[in-house]
Parts: structure tokens; C-alpha cells; sequence
């Protein structure tokens, strides 16, 4: 979602006349999109912000901003704990920022306001060119998980329009771009009057152009049977599904107001993979939320050696300010017991992904090619269709090709084979690298 929305940020400031520095010392303007998710995300910004500061020493005047999650959570404090920071926007205040950036004014300049009908429409985000891009289709969330900070810093949910998720689907298609990836807080409560999610994703699936489709993340609940089915019956769906379970304890996904059981959660896992045998499922968990005991432990341990995920995100609970958890419960699962489970199911999934992961060594695989390996230039790298990167001596395949790989060898994260023969070759696609975010003033604008 902060890739998609630094896209969206470039798009914005592009269409203003700015244009994107290569490097920081180049640039007039820097921005930091931040995310408050977790406490270690928010450390982090912090520490670059400190980072900054001889940037700002040497070339006075260079403007600093701050947008995203964490500036919203954050706000005054952060200006007055920061006064080298000239600009802080929450999420729903990009539009504003070619204004507050032309302002140049010296006293810091906070908007964080939330707004109920932004969706962005009719900005057009700076895409790197290649092959996948993400389409954010849902800002906001609706729900109130209780150690969860998202509401708080993005608000309420709000769909864009199926008609200019289609516009922009068919656009991106047309300049080259196959692979898709949906975006929303809880994607699948997506709806556009008689369009739900399940509709929406069969249509961009079909769109001319597009070879892949994925989504992220959906909530267990109003995960469909008609979900299943597009999933399961429409080829240009990814057969790969992120099912965030958080605990496998019944009284624990009260507390964090899951609106959901481990039982009623193991259903929509056993029909995902009795409809569609090949589907990858990953998910998320959090172990020692407030009140977790031993026993609840124990069962979220079980659930993920059960169900074998493809990859899972582990984490250790971390108090968020301005989550219901952090107001009305006690963080009382002392810090050495989080680390000692975190460690353990770090351990267990380590293990079960390797073990999937190896399961595919001498096997043939369809890949879709997305762009060159970083380290080595004759590699490539793309996907399986259950989104399993692979690594493999690019031969003559280019980005937008689908091949088949042979695999030769595996680690718990990636697939690493030889080309085998290319299936289907896309049109020339370049790609490029993802720029950071610096802006650079245009000439009209320095
Ligand atoms: S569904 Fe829950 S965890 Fe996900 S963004 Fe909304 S409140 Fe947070």
C-alpha cells in the first residue's frame, strides 16, 4: 500500500510540474511516506529523519516532509520534536501537497484531517515501467481490530469506482504492464452498487492484456464461495491466496475483534483448496497479544503446521497508541515470552516453507518473467502462478514472456532453475528501477 501510494504521490506532484531527483543530494524537496503499522516501521523513519538533518544544514533550503500513516499518528509531536520537518500530510492529503511545497513557508505546515470521499480519482500514479503494477482499489478500513492502528490513521473504507478500476486496468495493459495486484485494508469487502469483489476481480482478470491478477489482503470474513470460484475457475487469477489468521484461538480473536472463529477461518482453507488443489495460502500472525496464554499459544503453533502456509508474516505484539487494544487492555505477555514463541513459529515456518519450496525441485514451472535479478544481470526473476519467485539464466525470455523453468534447487523464500523454453512472448517491455522518493524542482518551479 506505501509503494502504491508514493506512486500515487509522484503521480500527483508529476502533474504539478515536479519532477523526480536520482538521488537526495540533487533534491529541492524530500519525502518520507511512512507507515505506523508497527512500532519498528515508525523507529526506523525516525532514525532517517536524523539522518537527514546535515542535508538540511548544508543546503537550507531543502524541505523535508512527512507523509502517510505515521504522520497522521504522529502529527504536532512530531513537528515539534522534529522543527527541521517543513510539511507533514496524512493519507487523504496528497492532492495538497504541490500547494504546500510551493508555499515554502518556514512555519511547518500539517494537514492530517481525514477525508470520507477521497479515492484519488483522476490522479495517475508514477509507475516505474515493467511488467506488474498495483491498483489500489480501497482506501480505509471499516474494521476495529483492537491492536490494530489503520483505522485510526487511514479511516473509514472507501471503494474507487469499478469503472476507473477498469479505465486504469486496461490502460496499464496497453502500456505493457500484465500483471495486476489489487489493493485494500480488507479487499474482498470491496462492492461498487451490484459489483462486489468477487465480480470485480473476474472482470479486471479479463481484461485484454492482463496475465495475472493477485490481491492483497483479503479478511477472512465475506471471504465468498463466489471468491473460491473466480479464483478456482478464472486462469488469469494468481492460484495464491494471503488469509491473514492472527490466532488460532478462539477467545484471542475475540479480544482482537476478528469477527471470525479458527473454525470458520479452517473452512474457508479447506474449500479454497478442495476447489483449486494447487492454491499457495500465506498468512499473517501475532503472538503474545494481550491475555495470550500457553494453551492459546499453543494452538496458533498447531494451525501453522497444519496448514502448512507458503510463507507467513510472524510477529510479536506491539502496543500501537492510538489502538482500542493499547486504551482498555493490558500488554501482560511479558517481552521474553513473545520472543521465545515468536522464535519458535519463526523456526516451524522456516522449516514447512523450505520443505514446500524443495517439494518443487525437478519439477517444470510456468513463469511469468517480471525483470532481471539486481546481483546477477543474466538472471531473470518472475513468478509461478501460485507466486513462488523464481530465479533462472534468462536465455532469450524477456519481461512479459511466460516460460517454463526447470527447477534445480530451492530456499524457503525462492525457487532457482533453468530456462526451458519460452511458452509465450509478450511485446518489448522496459523496465526500470524504482526511483526513491526525492523531488527535485522543476525549472519553472526553482
Ligand atoms: S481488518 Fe483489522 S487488521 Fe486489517 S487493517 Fe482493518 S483493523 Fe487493521
Amino acid at each position: 500500500m506505501n509503494t502504491a501510494d508514493s506512486e500515487l504521490i509522484m503521480g500527483i506532484l508529476n502533474g504539478a510540474g515536479f519532477e523526480p531527483a536520482h538521488t537526495l543530494d540533487e533534491a529541492d524537496v524530500i519525502i518520507l511516506n511512512t507507515c505506523a503499522v508497527r512500532e519498528k516501521a515508525e523507529a526506523r523513519i525516525l532514525g532517517r529523519l536524523t539522518n537527514l538533518v546535515p542535508f538540511r544544514r548544508l543546503r537550507p533550503g531543502l524541505m523535508i516532509g512527512v507523509v502517510g500513516c505515521m504522520a497522521k499518528h504522529l502529527g504536532d509531536k512530531l513537528v515539534q520534536e522534529r522543527p527541521y520537518v517543513d510539511f507533514i500530510a496524512g493519507p487523504d492529503q496528497y492532492r495538497n501537497l504541490p500547494e504546500m511545497i510551493r508555499s515554502k513557508r518556514r512555519k511547518a505546515m500539517i494537514q492530517t484531517e481525514f477525508d470520507r470521499s477521497e479515492v484519488y480519482s483522476g490522479c495517475t500514479p508514477t509507475r516505474p515501467r515493467g511488467v506488474t503494477a498495483w491498483v489500489t482499489i480501497q482506501r480505509g478500513c471499516n474494521y476495529v481490530c483492537t491492536y490494530c492502528i489503520v483505522p485510526h490513521v487511514r479511516g473509514a473504507e472507501r471503494n474507487v469506482p469499478a469503472a476507473d478500476i477498469l479505465s486504469e486496468v486496461r490502460r496499464l495493459a496497453s502500456e505493457g504492464f500484465s500483471v495486476v495486484t489489487l489493493l485494500g485494508q480488507t479487499v474482498n469487502s470491496y462492492r461498487d452498487g451490484d459489483i462486489n469483489f468477487a465480480r470485480l476481480l473476474r472482470m479486471v482478470a479479463q481484461v485484454e492484456g492482463i496475465e495475472q491478477v493477485r490481491f492483497t489482503s483479503p479478511h477472512p470474513l465475506g471471504f465468498s464461495d463466489e471468491l473460491i470460484d473466480v479464483i478456482a475457475t478464472e486462469p488469469h487469477v494468481a492460484k495464491f491466496v494471503h488469509l491473514p489468521l492472527q490466532s488460532a484461538s478462539d477467545s484471542q480473536l475475540a479480544l482482537m475483534r476478528r469477527k471470525y472463529t479458527f473454525e470458520e477461518y479452517q473452512a474457508i482453507v479447506r474449500k479454497l483448496r478442495e476447489k483449486c488443489p494447487e492454491i499457495a495460502i500465506s498468512t499473517d500472525i501475532i503472538v503474545g497479544f494481550c491475555g495470550e496464554t500457553e494453551e492459546d499459544y499453543l494452538k496458533t503453533r498447531q494451525a501453522l503446521i497444519d496448514n502448512r502456509y507458503a510463507f507467513a508474516f510472524l510477529f510479536a505484539y506491539s502496543e500501537r497508541s492510538l489502538a482500542i487494544a493499547a486504551k482498555t487492555m493490558k500488554d501482560d505477555v511479558p517481552a521474553e515470552v513473545k520472543q521465545r514463541r515468536l522464535a519458535e513459529i519463526i523456526d516451524i515456518q522456516q522449516k514447512i516453507s523450505k520443505e514446500i519450496y524443495t517439494s518443487y525441485v525437478g519439477k517444470r514451472v510456468e513463469v511469468i518473467v517480471e525483470g532481471y535479478s539486481r546481483k546477477h544481470a543474466e538472471q531473470a526473476v518472475g513468478n509461478t502462478r501460485d507466486f513462488k519467485t523464481t530465479i533462472f539464466d534468462k536465455g532469450d525470455c524477456e519481461p512479459g514472456d511466460w516460460v517454463e523453468v526447470e527447477i534445480d534447487s530451492a530456499t524457503s523464500q525462492t525457487l532457482v532453475g533453468h530456462l526451458v523454453r519460452i511458452i509465450r512472448k509478450s511485446g518489448p517491455i522496459q523496465v526500470q528501477e524504482q526511483i526513491e522518493v526525492g523531488i527535485s524542482l522543476g525549472p519553472t518551479e526553482s
